[in-house]
């Protein structure tokens, strides 16, 4: 790899990346299918993705139809992968075998590892048959929906095909890996003033937030909107933060530490929730607490002297009940996740008799996720990127995520030696300087 790599960063034309040999093997993070019992019995918080997770020799994946090899140059850690690192709620190697008994094209994929990872920064190497948008040396990042659009009913919306699979979780050939396979309709261009590891970081969840909150799919949010987000500072709601902000409404944000608050009062959010500092028992064992939701409602329309029209969610069991109760009469609680556990309980006369609607969100169309990296590229979102790590230290990033002991997202670098490289414009980055010092503080 390391000829490859060299030719990137010198800026080698795309011929001469297009032309050089792929090694056999390469250096990639996955999982074993030997050992996806290996936490049977295990508390959620005791499953260590430092035990699971093995960066070594793999084969390079091939190359079919419609179809990209990369060479990887950062990733980053997405929630999915500690899903996966952990085997919950279920191993993917299922999701594999679903799609190795699909035909040939899908065999390629069920196998005794898996390569994980959603997100990249990368070069394209080479092109299958069919490919025609791209060419080696395009600098491009990823959208991760790996859809063939067989099926009609995705042609409205991609989301909606029944072969839909998110790469790198419930495919195979992810991202933690040098060389990464992906279809030729994941791929976008690469933001042009950012470095690769600040460029891999968004894909996922920023296309995610940009299908929740603005799209026509999503909540829709519209100017003076009140958008109370969980996770403000996170993977997820680090962006919906600033989507808030771009589109004239009103964040009020929650989170769970002071230089968290303090991140968001920093990139324009007034109105802040320390969740820990107010200690809400949304739960009493097993029932809940109505009065703490009522005591969150009210340090809402303390801050804001009104409702959520719109409520971001993700944490799932743990504040749905919560999320349901606080908004608005008429209001959305748009979510895409479950994080703290997926059997949600609400009081159903605060939705049906506050006219309130429940939209459930996924990931994001190509469309969708090309919107929300061009948002990117012209500056209006940055991504709050603390930490990177050498590939080497995948499995210590996705133990960290997994903790919670993060703040934005955690990179990863993969073929890029260092942070810092990969702007392709320089001039354009000087016109976001300010800007992107303020969310440089961050970092860890
Ligand atoms: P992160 O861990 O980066 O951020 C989530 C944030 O939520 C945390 O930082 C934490 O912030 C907050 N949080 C966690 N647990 C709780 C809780 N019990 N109560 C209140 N707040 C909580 O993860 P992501 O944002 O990347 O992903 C969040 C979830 O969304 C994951 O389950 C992920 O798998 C899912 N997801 C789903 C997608 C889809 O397409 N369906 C796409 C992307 C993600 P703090 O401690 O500061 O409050």
């Amino acid at each position: 790899m390391e000829k490859i790599t060299q030719a990137i960063l010198e800026g080698a034309p795309g011929e001469e990346i297009g032309s050089l040999e792929l090694p056999e093997s390469m250096t990639a993070a996955y999982v074993r299918k030997d050992e996806q019992e290996m936490f049977e019995g295990m508390e959620h918080d005791a499953k260590d993705p430092r035990k699971s997770l093995h960066v070594d020799e793999v084969d390079i994946p091939p190359l079919g139809p419609n179809e990209c090899l990369i060479a990887v140059m950062a990733s980053a850690i997405n929630f999915n992968t500690v899903w996966t690192s952990i085997f919950e709620p279920l191993p993917t190697f299922l999701f594999l075998e679903r799609f190795g008994r699909e035909g040939e094209l899908g065999a390629r994929h069920n196998l005794d590892h898996h390569i994980v990872g959603s997100d990249a920064a990368a070069v394209v190497l080479k092109t299958g048959p069919g490919v025609t948008r791209w060419k080696p040396g395009d600098r491009v990042t990823v959208h991760c929906n790996y859809v063939d659009l067989e099926a009609p009913t995705g042609h409205d919306d991609s989301m909606m095909d029944p072969g839909q699979r998110i790469w790198g979780f419930e495919t195979n050939f992810g991202s933690l890996a040098e060389v990464s396979m992906v279809k030729a309709n994941q791929l976008m261009p690469m933001p042009t003033h950012l470095t690769w590891e600040e460029a891999a970081c968004n894909g996922l969840v920023n296309s995610t937030s940009y299908r929740m909150l603005v799209s026509p799919n999503g909540a829709q949010m519209k100017q003076g909107d009140v958008v109370l987000i969980w996770g403000a500072t996170g993977g997820l709601g680090g962006y919906a933060s600033q989507m808030v902000l771009n589109g004239g409404g009103i964040p009020v944000g929650v989170v769970s530490s002071e230089d968290k608050v303090e991140l968001l009062h920093e990139i324009g959010v007034e109105h802040v929730i320390n969740r820990k500092a107010e200690g809400y028992q949304f739960w009493d064992g097993d029932r809940q607490n109505p009065k703490e939701f009522k005591r969150f409602g009210g340090k809402i329309r303390e801050l804001v002297g009104e409702d959520p029209d719109i409520v971001f969610e993700h944490p799932g069991r743990q504040t749905f009940g919560a999320s349901v109760f606080v908004t608005k009469r008429g209001g959305k609680i748009v979510t895409c996740a479950s994080t703290s556990g997926y059997q949600h309980v609400f009081d159903n006369r605060y939705l049906w008799m506050m006219l309130k609607s429940i939209i459930g969100s996924h990931f994001a169309n190509y469309k969708e996720a090309w919107e929300a990296n061009r948002l990117l590229d012209l500056g209006k979102i940055h991504p709050i990127l603390s930490k990177t790590y050498p590939l080497s230290e995948t499995a210590e990033a996705a133990w960290q995520v997994h903790q919670n002991l993060h703040k934005g997202k955690l990179g990863i670098r993969v073929l890029s030696p260092e942070d810092g490289l990969g702007v392709q414009d320089e001039a354009k980055r000087a016109k976001y300087a300010d800007k992107i010092e303020v969310f440089s503080r961050f970092s860890d």
